[in-house]
């Protein structure tokens, strides 16, 4: 069997820990086993399910969260607190799915003189999760958290750059569940490409960047079955005039800049100031960073940035920095190091925002997925709205004004799926708000009721009333409404 080591970014001579890699062969006997367990699972009343999942969710202990977060901490470079907020946030994803299903999940019936219609919602069947190292477990659970209660099974295959901390997670809640309700698989594309084309496989959720959406899409759309796909983004951050900027908003959008080193979907990936405050943002970003983005070992209280995830990305981001000064760009050196040696050695790439570049620049029009920023000036309102859009993703993006009202207007007439009013990134998130791309940044939904919805069909139960016992009997073949 061969087995997916994971190394440390910070410390790429430590190797984390191990998995073993699914096999090929091993894909249907999994498949299969998942199908007998969605058939018992989703026998199951929606009570029953939530309870036995409620009771799942226990068996993650304050001392299992220490040790997931160690672990996300050590393999994929997030801080600490991060990490463990990360676990305890996805288990409270977990709580919020159980608490709004009866609720998102009820019948509708209607009982009137055209009949009586029952829309009833059913779970697929067996749901493949497929997600990025970025954040394992939550883009997990957005997953395994609606898809169960629900009453789908589901299978997750987490990427072979972060697979230990998820795996510790939902075997630990998996062993409270019927068996094979929900299993963890690793591999790469050939155990991917295997579990995308199994003819059980019902529904397929991928999160992840846009080569692999394709390539994914292409096959489901063969094998006809649903994707939900969560896919990159190039957020604009953008600054209006009256913009509220004492330190808490810097440091807001500091960190939602430079947070897990940028590598965040949501992350604030351009950012576009009125011309008349530019200088005075700049510079107020740049002391911002300085006291929240701390660059160093993530196991070290205090540090709010480690490395990017690997050489080949430490790689990929330098030679954006080199591109983007000989575009014309001025790269500033921002935050604190507080280990020069180990941020020479491990996967580190300093945090830098890049002024004067044109929107052309690549780090402007594509998403950097690490901790670069462009600083980009405007003069009106009207001309950065044009700006922002100017791009094939729209997953998130943010206003920032003390006119809330005016906010709003503008956050709707920006094309994402996602728009914060006065922060960005995390801190603007709430489980109950639907979250997801527009354009080429996906489709699909989750969080929120949508989240737990898009995990279902509808299936419709319709009596006419001309058929009912005691109706009219109307016509045979008549269209519904004409007569
Ligand atoms: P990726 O697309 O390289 O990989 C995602 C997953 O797909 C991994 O598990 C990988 O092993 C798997 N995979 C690769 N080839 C496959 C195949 N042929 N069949 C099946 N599975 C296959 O993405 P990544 O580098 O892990 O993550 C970074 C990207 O994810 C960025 O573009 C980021 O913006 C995006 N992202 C989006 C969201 C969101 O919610 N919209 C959240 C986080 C990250």
């Amino acid at each position: 069997m061969n087995v997916i080591r994971r190394e440390n970014p910070t410390f790429p001579d430590r190797i984390v820990g191990e998995v073993n890699e699914t096999s090929v062969a091993d894909v249907d006997p999994i498949v299969q086993r998942s199908h007998a367990a969605f058939k018992e699972w989703s026998g199951l009343s929606l009570e029953q399910r939530c309870q036995v999942l409620a009771d799942a969710a226990d068996l993650v202990t304050p001392e299992l969260y220490d040790q997931i977060a160690t672990l996300m901490c050590a393999e994929v470079g997030k801080p600490l607190p991060d990490s463990r907020g990360e676990a305890m946030y996805s288990v409270s994803l977990l709580r919020f799915n159980i608490a709004q299903a009866s609720k998102v999940l009820a019948d509708h019936v209607i009982d009137d003189e055209a009949g009586k219609l029952v829309r009833t919602r059913v779970a697929f069947g067996v749901v493949l999760a497929i997600t990025p190292w970025n954040a394992p477990i939550v883009l997990s659970m957005l997953k395994v958290a609606p898809a169960l209660v629900a009453g789908n099974s589901i299978i997750v295959k987490p990427s072979p750059q972060a697979p230990l901390a998820v795996t510790l997670l939902l075997e630990t809640i998996a062993a409270g569940l019927p068996d094979g309700v929900l299993q963890v698989v690793h591999g790469g594309p050939e155990a991917g490409d295997a579990f995308v084309t199994h003819p059980l496989v019902r529904k397929i959720a991928f999160t992840g960047g846009d080569v692999v959406a394709r390539h994914i899409g292409v096959s489901a759309a063969r094998m006809i079955t649903p994707t939900v796909m969560e896919l990159g983004g190039n957020d604009a951050a953008i600054f209006l005039e009256d913009a509220l900027l004492d330190d808490a908003a810097f440091d807001r959008i500091a960190l939602a800049t430079f947070m897990m080193g940028g590598q965040v979907c949501m992350a604030s990936k351009r950012i576009y100031v009125h011309r008349g405050a530019y200088d005075d943002f700049v510079a107020g970003f740049i002391a911002a960073c300085k006291r929240s983005v701390i660059i160093g070992d993530p196991m070290i209280e205090g540090v709010t940035v480690g490395p990017v995830v690997s050489r080949a990305a430490q790689e990929r981001l330098e030679k954006l920095v080199s591109d983007s000064i000989a575009a014309g760009g001025e790269v500033i050196e921002v935050g604190t190091v507080i280990d020069e040696e180990v941020v020479a050695n491990g996967y580190f790439v300093r945090p830098r925002v890049v002024l004067n570049l044109t929107d052309e620049a690549q780090l402007v029009c594509e998403e950097q997925f690490g901790p670069l920023v462009p600083i980009q000036a405007y003069d009106d309102i009207e001309e950065v709205i044009a700006r922002a859009n100017a791009t094939e993703l729209g997953l998130a993006a943010s206003v920032w004004s003390a006119d809330e009202d005016r906010a709003f207007e503008i956050a709707k007439r920006i094309e994402s799926g996602f728009v914060f009013i006065n922060t960005h990134n995390r801190t603007g998130m709430t489980p109950r708000a639907p979250f997801g791309g527009v354009k080429k940044s996906g489709f699909g939904r989750e969080y929120g009721d949508e989240g737990l919805l898009d995990y279902t069909q509808n299936v419709s139960l319709h009596a006419p009333a001309a058929y009912r016992p005691g109706g009219s009997g109307g016509s045979a073949n008549a269209y519904p409404g004409t007569s």
